[in-house]
């Protein structure tokens, strides 16, 4: 059966095709399918109600099965922001460099540098019937950007129990710790029955 992927961030997809495979179930990209929004508002408060509604929007524009990712950073001593803002930290439109470089300003000379990426899938079949499941991964921010893969914070965040940042880090690694990996597999195993159904 064929699953839509509400998001257009290549590095998402791209992420999300190499850890969420199931036998019988094609990821189609939003990208590759005609007549959908261009862009979902994500004026949720949560990253949870962010990916329904990025679900919900596209998958009553498909008809298809659809599957979206909502996901951020939380930083302790900023009391968790960026969070649901973390894409337009630094102001619209998204800039990867501009948010980087705003979140080392605001932490200039903290020494609490405790963070996480959180991630929230939501699953929304063509009945309307919604699943959701999330995912974190806890670390520390560096004091400068390290490494080139990846993208958004990847180069400030250094995982737990590691000591390069998820940009230095290859992808294989990165998403069999990220916050999207470990939403992903729970995705997996808790849905691989209603993906079957069909
Ligand atoms: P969304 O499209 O609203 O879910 O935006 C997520 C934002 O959070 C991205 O633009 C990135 O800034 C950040 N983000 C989410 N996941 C990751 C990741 O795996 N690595 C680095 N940044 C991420």
């Amino acid at each position: 059966m064929n699953l839509l992927v509400a998001t257009r961030n290549r590095h998402k997809l791209d992420e999300i095709r190499q850890i969420f495979s199931l036998p019988g179930l094609t990821l189609l990209a939003a990208d590759d399918v005609e007549g959908l929004p261009e862009d979902v508002v994500e004026d949720a408060e949560t990253f949870e109600g962010n990916a329904l509604k990025k679900a919900r929007e596209l998958g009553v524009a498909s008809g298809l099965w659809t599957l979206a990712d909502d996901s951020g950073l939380e930083v302790e001593a900023l009391h968790n922001a960026p969070g649901v803002y973390s894409a337009r930290y630094a102001g619209e439109p998204c800039s990867y460099p501009a948010n980087n470089a705003k979140l080392l300003r605001e932490l200039q000379g903290v020494t609490d540098r405790r963070a996480r990426f959180r991630c929230a899938i939501a699953l929304r079949a063509p009945d309307g019937r919604e699943w959701t499941v999330d995912g974190r991964c806890e670390g520390t921010i560096t004091e400068s950007a390290r490494g080139n893969n990846g993208f958004g914070y990847d180069p400030l965040f250094v995982p737990t129990g590691f000591s390069q940042t998820f940009a230095e880090l290859d992808a294989a690694t990165k998403n069999s710790l990220s916050h999207r990996g470990n939403a992903l597999r729970r995705a997996a195993v808790e849905w691989r029955g209603h993906l079957n159904d069909e």
